[in-house]
């Protein structure tokens, strides 16, 4: 038994395999082996399993693209089928190398030899050849594909996390989350908490071959990571496991219960969601709306922009959903950790205070206008509202607001039915907090986005797991910024929210409601918590 200290991000207990998930930009090095025979052995099961995920994905692209589409797998089953390629691999194996470094080096025979064909369709199999191979690679260096594959759920464990890399994976298939690396306030433990799934980042271990598929435990409320505990703890552990399954149950109770303190004071309780299908988690939570749609999370993971239609499809089929509650839709927060490769951003010295969000929006309106047009027209299918991130002046609500209006404008022109959108701009950086008074003239409502908040008042790099000790979320500053905001929203009519982490965070609960706030949005698995907490007061 061996057990780590991890920090959490989300409580919980899972009990599970673990699952090591490792990066996708391997690179084979040269080893020598003393079994070749065992060595080509291995790569050759390697290739029936790469034959096998072949299979799979060809039948997935029938069913969903067709077989024009579908054929390229087939193609790269021919390949790996091919004996000339096959042999190439084995013949450096018999020189007593590893079987990544042999298919390494095939690969690059293969791929030059038909780069330099004059035949462009032979050409283009230079890159066919090093699809394969890196898929063969992936499987002996016992790499999964994007994703995890497993067929029961796993503890998944990682030096650490991009969300893009997170919300590839399939919930369905996961545990618990443990990395290396991570903070508690990186998107990758929002995404985490958006899942409810018990987890610790910045966990002090070294991450071995030897740990994949051993039994675990992650204790959330206490930090912990057991491999491989002794039957008594294990056997405490599932109990425990189970008592908070119990209590998330009693939890049940408030659902359909209004968010009230005894003294008869009410606010909003809404959701926070990544994605179309975080929707369901919000209405089974009861929350009253969604109070941040990260609709970046629909930019991650792919390879090309959502176009006006996609997001179209997936902004109506939330409004739908959610059947007539608010959705406020948060336009893109593309940049900081949050990094898409086709947006082709260039490196940055600070990105968290660098080109990103409604900056990018703004520079590149193409982009926004898209989006806002996608919002727009799925307006008509429930009450949706749009704010804006990373606002820093009254100039940027002008400026967005006239590429509303032409956006609007031209929609109505086109003949597309809108509902009513309110407008409102998230309050993260302190500029927004120290001009509320002017900013609360400019539109409908503010959402306090106190992740950015803090980081930028208490100048703490919200992704650097060295820093969270020195961290206070209840510092003095970010409070006053709260009250401030509320304060100043209140004396121009709007309504006042907070979508920051902190929202969640029950001892503050009290001291929210007593600034005033109007509006709490929290991820799904954190609605009921708080509505005990308003309750409790
Ligand atoms: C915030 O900054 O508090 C916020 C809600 O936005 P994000 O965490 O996505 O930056
Ligand atoms: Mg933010």
């Amino acid at each position: 038994m061996k057990k780590y200290i991890g920090k959490s991000v989300v409580k919980g207990i899972a009990v599970g395999r673990i699952y090591w998930y490792k990066k996708q930009n391997y690179e084979a090095v040269k080893t020598e082996v003393l079994d070749t025979e065992a060595e080509r052995e291995r790569f050759e099961s390697a290739v029936e399993t790469a034959k096998k995920q072949l299979t799979v994905l060809y039948e997935d692209a029938l069913d969903r693209l067709g077989e024009e589409h579908a054929m390229i797998f087939e193609i790269h089953k021919m390949m790996l089928e091919d004996e000339d390629y096959l042999d190439a691999v084995k013949n450096v194996i018999n020189e007593g190398l590893n079987g990544e470094y042999a298919v390494s080096v095939a690969e690059e025979q293969f791929a030059e030899m038909f780069a330099s064909m004059d035949d462009e369709y032979m050409k283009a199999r230079a890159a066919d050849i090093r699809d394969i191979s890196k898929r063969v690679i992936n499987i002996l260096a016992g790499i999964g594909e994007d994703g995890i594959h497993t067929d029961e759920p796993v503890i998944v464990v990682a030096e650490d996390l991009t969300p893009s890399e997170t919300v590839k994976m399939d919930k369905e298939k996961i545990l618990a989350f443990v990395t290396v690396k991570g903070s508690s306030n990186s998107h990758t433990a929002i995404l985490a908490r958006s899942m409810n799934l018990p987890s610790l980042v910045n966990t002090k271990m070294e991450l071995k071959e030897e740990m994949n598929g051993k039994v675990a435990v992650v204790d959330g409320f206490n930090g912990e990571f057991i491999v491989e505990p002794e039957e008594d703890i294990l056997q405490e552990m599932i109990s425990r496991k189970n008592q908070w399954i119990a209590d998330l149950k009693g939890l049940e109770q408030l659902k359909g219960k209004e968010n009230v303190t005894s003294d008869g004071r009410k606010i909003n309780l809404y959701a926070n969601i990544g994605s179309v299908n975080d929707v369901d988690a919000a209405l089974e939570a009861d929350a009253g709306g969604i109070g941040l749609f990260r609709s970046e999370f629909l930019y991650l993971g792919r390879n090309d922009y959502p176009s006006e239609e996609e997001q179209f499809e997936s902004y109506k089929t939330v409004l739908e959903k959610m059947n007539g509650k608010k959705v406020i839709i948060r336009t893109l927060d593309i940049g900081a950790d949050k990094k898409v490769d086709y947006f082709k951003l260039e490196p940055e010295e600070n990105p968290a205070m660098g080109y990103r969000a409604i900056r990018i929006c703004l520079d590149r309106p193409e982009i926004f206008i898209t989006q806002l047009r996608a919002i727009y027209r799925a307006s008509a299918y429930g009450t949706a509202a749009i704010m804006f991130p990373m606002i820093v002046s009254v100039n940027e609500i002008i400026r967005i607001k006239e590429i509303v209006g032409q956006v609007k404008e031209k929609l109505l022109a086109e003949g597309f039915r809108m509902g009513e959108v309110e407008l409102g701009i998230m309050v993260e950086t302190p500029a927004a907090a120290v001009i509320s008074d002017e900013l609360a003239k400019e539109v409908d409502f503010f959402s306090i986005g106190t992740n950015d908040l803090t980081q930028y008042t208490l100048a703490v790099d919200r992704q650097n797991q060295k820093l969270e000790s020195t961290c206070d979320t209840h510092h003095p500053a970010v409070l006053r910024l709260i009250e401030m905001t509320v304060a100043n929203g209140h004396k121009e009519g709007i309504w006042v929210g907070i979508c920051g982490e902190l929202a969640a965070d029950t001892e503050l609960t009290h001291t929210f409601l007593d600034m005033g706030v109007d509006e709490l949005s929290v991820s799904a698995a954190n609605v009921l918590k708080v509505r005990k907490a308003i309750r409790d007061i």
